[in-house]
C-alpha cells in the first residue's frame, strides 16, 4: 500500500479523499490554489503545497506545478478526484512517466471513453446498447448531415465528441434548424474543448438517467455496485441523485450490469468507473462513460457499504479485488441533495463568506463538505459546496430522513439552493418516483409562468 498520497483537487472531494487516505493510515498531500490556502480542509492534511493563483488553470489544471508538488513532498501517488484533471489522459500519462502512480485507469483506457464517439464504438462491441444516431462522427458535407437526422429521425440532439459537464449538446426539431445547429455546436466544441468533432443521437423524448457504478482491478475482475438513479437534472448537469433507482425491475438492471463488468474486462479497464445510460420504454442506452469517481457516490456507498474512494487507491496499489458480483447486496435506499452556493430559482451563482453553518444530523445521515461557518465560498470554481445524503430502509424512510436534514441545514451568508431541495421532497411526482431527465426543467418553467 501506498505511504503517501497527493490529492490534486479541491473542496469536498479532496476532504472525501483525505478521509479514504486517513482511515487506512496513508499520509497525505493537498495541493492548493492562492484563494484556497485557508481552507480547513487544506489544514488538516499531513502536508500542503500552494501551486499557483486562483484560476484553475494556473493552480489545479497546472500539470508541472502539481508534478513537482508531488516530486518534493515524495508522495507515490496521485489521486485526481473528479472535475479538473481527472479525465485527462496526458495528465495520466505523464504523471506515471514522471514515476508516480496514478489513481484511475490507464491513459489508453482514458483516451478511449474521454472521445464519446469513440466510447461508444466500444460499448457497440462490448455488446453494451447505445443510442441510435449517427455513425461515428458527423460528416462536413451538409447533404450527409440532413441524410443522417432523416433517417434517425427528429428531434435529434447534436453532441460534441470532447463534451462534458452537460455541455456541448444542441437539440434539434426540424430540418430547417439543422444545419446551423451542427455548425454552432462545432464551434462551441472547438472552443470548449480544442476537438470540433460532433455526433448526432436520437433525442429521447421521456427517458430517466441511470448509471451503473462498476469496480475493475489490474487482474481482469469486475464488479457492478447496483445503479443510480440522476434523472433530477437542469442544463444537462444533476442535482440529486438516488440508489436504487425506484421502478426499474431488477432484473433488467442485473442484465445490464453484467455487461458493464464484461466491458472492463473486454477493455482491461482499471480502477472506478460509471457507464451512463438513457432508460426509456423498457430499454437502456449508453450515452458515455465516466473514468473517475463521480460526485454522486456516496448513495451507492450507502446502500452497499463499500467504500468506491478506497477500492480506487487499492486498485491502483495493484491489489486484487476480494469482491465477487454475488458479495454485492444493496440494502435500503439512499438520496443525495448537492448543495450549491446558488440562488435556487435564478441559479445565479453566490460566493462570499458563510456568516453561519449548521449540519444536520442523526440516524442515515451523512454530510460531505468542507465548509463551515467562516469559510469564504470563492467565485472561481464549481459552486457545489458540499452534499447531503440520506440514507433509510426503504424509499420513504430516506426521504423522511431527508426532509428533516433539510429542515435542520443552516447556510447563512450566502444563498443556496436548500430551498428547492425541501420543495423536492415535498414533490408529488418525485415522491411518486421515476420521474424523467426533462421533469425539473418542466416543473421550474411552469413555477416561472405561474409568478409571472
Ligand atoms: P456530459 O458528458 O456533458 O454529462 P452526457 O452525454 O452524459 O453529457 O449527457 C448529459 C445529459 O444530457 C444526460 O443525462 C441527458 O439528460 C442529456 N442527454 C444526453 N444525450 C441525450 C439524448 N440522446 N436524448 C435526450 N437527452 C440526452
Amino acid at each position: 500500500m501506498f505511504g503517501k498520497i497527493l490529492i490534486a483537487n479541491r473542496g469536498e472531494i479532496a476532504l472525501r479523499i483525505q478521509r479514504a487516505c486517513r482511515e487506512v493510515g496513508i499520509r497525505t498531500v493537498v495541493v492548493h490554489s492562492e484563494v484556497d490556502a485557508d481552507a480547513k480542509y487544506v489544514k488538516l492534511a499531513d502536508e500542503s503545497v500552494c501551486i499557483g493563483p486562483a484560476a484553475s488553470k494556473d493552480s489545479y489544471l497546472n500539470i508541472p506545478a502539481i508534478i513537482s508538488a508531488a516530486e518534493v513532498t515524495d508522495a507515490e501517488a496521485i489521486h485526481p478526484g473528479y472535475g479538473f484533471l481527472s479525465e485527462n489522459a496526458d495528465f495520466a500519462e505523464r504523471v506515471e512517466r514522471s514515476g508516480f502512480v496514478f489513481i484511475g485507469p490507464r491513459p489508453e483506457s482514458i483516451r478511449l471513453m474521454g472521445d464519446k464517439v469513440s466510447a461508444k464504438r466500444a460499448m457497440v462491441e462490448a455488446g453494451v446498447p447505445t443510442v441510435p444516431g449517427s455513425d461515428g462522427v458527423l460528416p462536413e458535407e451538409p447533404r450527409e448531415v440532413i441524410r443522417t437526422a432523416r433517417a434517425v429521425g427528429y428531434p435529434v440532439i447534436i453532441k460534441a465528441a470532447g463534451g462534458g459537464g452537460g455541455r456541448g449538446m444542441r437539440v434539434v426539431h426540424t430540418e430547417a434548424a439543422l444545419l446551423s445547429a451542427v455548425t454552432m455546436t462545432r464551434q462551441e466544441a472547438h472552443a470548449a474543448f480544442g476537438n470540433p468533432n460532433v455526433y448526432m443521437e436520437k433525442f429521447l423524448e421521456n427517458p430517466r438517467h441511470i448509471e451503473i457504478q462498476i469496480l475493475s482491478d489490474q487482474h481482469r475482475n469486475a464488479v457492478w455496485l447496483g445503479e443510480r438513479d440522476c434523472s433530477m437534472q437542469r442544463r444537462h448537469q444533476k442535482i440529486l441523485e438516488e440508489a436504487p433507482a425506484p421502478g426499474i425491475p431488477r432484473k433488467a438492471i442485473e442484465r445490464i450490469g453484467d455487461r458493464c463488468a464484461d466491458a472492463c474486462r473486454k477493455i482491461d479497464y482499471r480502477g472506478a468507473g460509471t457507464f451512463e445510460f438513457l432508460y426509456e420504454n423498457g430499454e437502456f442506452f449508453f450515452i458515455e462513460m465516466n473514468t473517475r469517481v463521480q460526485v454522486e457516490h456516496p448513495v451507492t456507498e450507502m446502500v452497499t457499504g463499500i467504500d468506491i474512494v478506497q477500492y480506487q487507491i487499492r486498485i491502483a496499489a495493484g491489489e486484487r479485488l476480494q469482491l465477487r458480483q454475488r458479495d454485492i447486496v444493496t440494502r435500503g435506499h439512499a438520496i443525495e441533495c448537492r448543495i450549491n452556493a446558488e440562488h435556487p430559482y435564478t441559479f445565479t451563482p453566490s460566493p462570499g463568506r458563510i456568516t453561519a453553518w449548521h449540519s444536520p444530523g442523526g440516524p442515515g445521515v451523512r454530510v460531505d463538505s468542507h465548509a463551515y461557518t467562516g469559510y469564504l465560498v470563492p467565485s472561481q470554481y464549481d459552486s457545489m459546496i458540499g452534499k447531503l445524503i440520506c440514507f433509510g430502509e426503504n424509499r420513504d424512510q430516506a426521504i423522511a430522513r431527508m426532509r428533516t436534514a433539510l429542515s435542520e441545514a443552516v447556510v447563512e451568508g450566502i444563498s443556496t439552493n436548500i430551498p428547492l431541495h425541501r420543495e423536492l421532497m415535498m414533490d408529488e411526482k418525485f415522491v411518486q418516483g421515476g420521474t424523467s431527465i426533462h421533469y425539473l426543467e418542466k416543473r421550474l418553467a411552469e413555477k416561472k409562468a405561474n409568478q409571472g
